[in-house]
């Protein structure tokens, strides 16, 4: 089934964009100080090499601010600031030529301030990011519900957006974040429903790999399947980089990103007779970084194997100390067990699509 993509306003972030009809974009976060401008830049790079199309990296006070600069001179890829309160740090951030900078309008203080600020991202031609949070609802919205809900969430998004909108300022990206999965999911697409605004997807504070993983894949595979969301951070307690991979996970599994290789294996069991624990965690390693597009199945028996295998576009079905190969569904290669890993890797370094029919 096709899905159908919510309609959204196109925001440009530096050389991309973000909505509309704009690929879902991947970032990521830095976790080095900010005012190291050097292991920032390093950092931001290797999450660039990694696939990142987006850094977003903290400004908490003017050592930080003073860094952007230099960060923004020797990145490829938009520069994000993040501010929480301090208005003189978004101004810096704006002067220093950040792409984006993620600010709640509502957090700022003063009417001048606020004014100040957007007027500084209007002139700047760049967007600003309104992040709500379960975590951080205002008080009285708190109070009103009784508890964070998804109609807290957006009344409070609604707020900030009603300032930048009173300021006719509506180069905005939201965020509608929350620890718990189910509640993401609601207020976005409550969000969704009654606005056009891009929206960033994330769980917040997913926890660690293994469990982050999980419910960065419910909350924002759920929200993506339906058609919602415009780009997508994954926010793991772990390296940014595996951020990313799963980030490229999801959208993979869902059809919205090419490149990569879809690794399939079977689970295993007692018909098993070589070890595909070794084999499977040496290829995933070793595919990561590939960009070719294509299914690669590595199943472990030759009673249930060869129909996987068959069906992918590389595909091995083990037997007794080493595998037999298909390549486009048609049997192929036998192999020993300790040649199982490089000749995968040769097969698909050596792989060219199948022609379709009339081509
Ligand atoms: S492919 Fe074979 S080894 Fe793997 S789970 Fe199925 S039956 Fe068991």
């Amino acid at each position: 089934m096709k899905q159908i993509r919510r309609k959204t306003r196109k925001i440009k972030v530096g050389n991309l964009y973000i909505g509309g009809d704009a690929p879902i974009s991947v970032q990521s976060m830095c976790t080095t100080k900010t005012e190291d401008a050097s292991a920032t830049i390093t950092q931001i790079q290797r999450l660039t090499g990694a696939g990142c199309q987006i850094a977003r990296v903290t400004v908490p006070s003017e050592a930080a601010a003073k860094a952007l600069p230099e960060i923004r001179k020797a990145i490829q890829i938009p520069l994000v600031a993040d501010i929480h309160f301090n208005y003189k740090m978004a101004l810096m951030a704006v002067d220093s030529g950040v792409d984006k900078i993620r600010i709640n309008p509502g957090n700022i203080g003063s009417k001048a301030r606020v004014k100040e600020v957007l007027k500084a991202c209007q002139s700047a031609g760049i967007p600003i990011r309104i992040g709500i949070n379960t975590g951080s609802l205002e008080k009285d919205i708190l109070q009103h519900f009784g508890y964070p809900t998804a109609e807290a969430m957006v009344l409070s998004a609604r707020r900030h957006l009603d300032i930048c909108e009173e300021h006719g300022f509506e180069n905005v990206i939201l965020a509608l974040k929350s620890s718990n999965v189910k509640l993401m999911i609601e207020a976005n697409r409550l969000f969704s429903q009654r606005y056009d605004y891009p929206l960033h997807l994330g769980v917040t504070e997913a926890g660690p790999t293994r469990s982050g993983t999980i419910k960065s894949a419910i909350g924002i595979g759920t929200l993506l399947a339906e058609g919602i969301g415009d780009t997508i951070r994954v926010s793991l307690t772990d390296d940014p980089e595996e951020e990313l991979k799963v980030g490229f996970e999801i959208l993979k599994n869902l059809g919205l990103a090419s490149g990569g290789v879809n690794l399939i294996s079977c689970p295993t069991c007692g018909r098993l007779e070589v070890d595909l624990f070794k084999i499977v965690r040496e290829i995933e390693l070793k595919v990561s970084g590939i960009k070719k597009d294509l299914t690669v199945a590595v199943m472990g028996c030759a009673v249930n194997g060869p129909g996987e295998a068959a069906e992918a576009d590389i595909g091995i079905a083990c037997g007794k100390g080493g595998a037999l190969f298909y390549i486009h569904g048609k049997k192929s290669t036998k192999v020993k067990e300790s040649e199982i890993v490089p000749r995968l890797l040769e097969a698909i370094d050596n792989y060219k699509p199948k022609e379709k029919k009339g081509e």
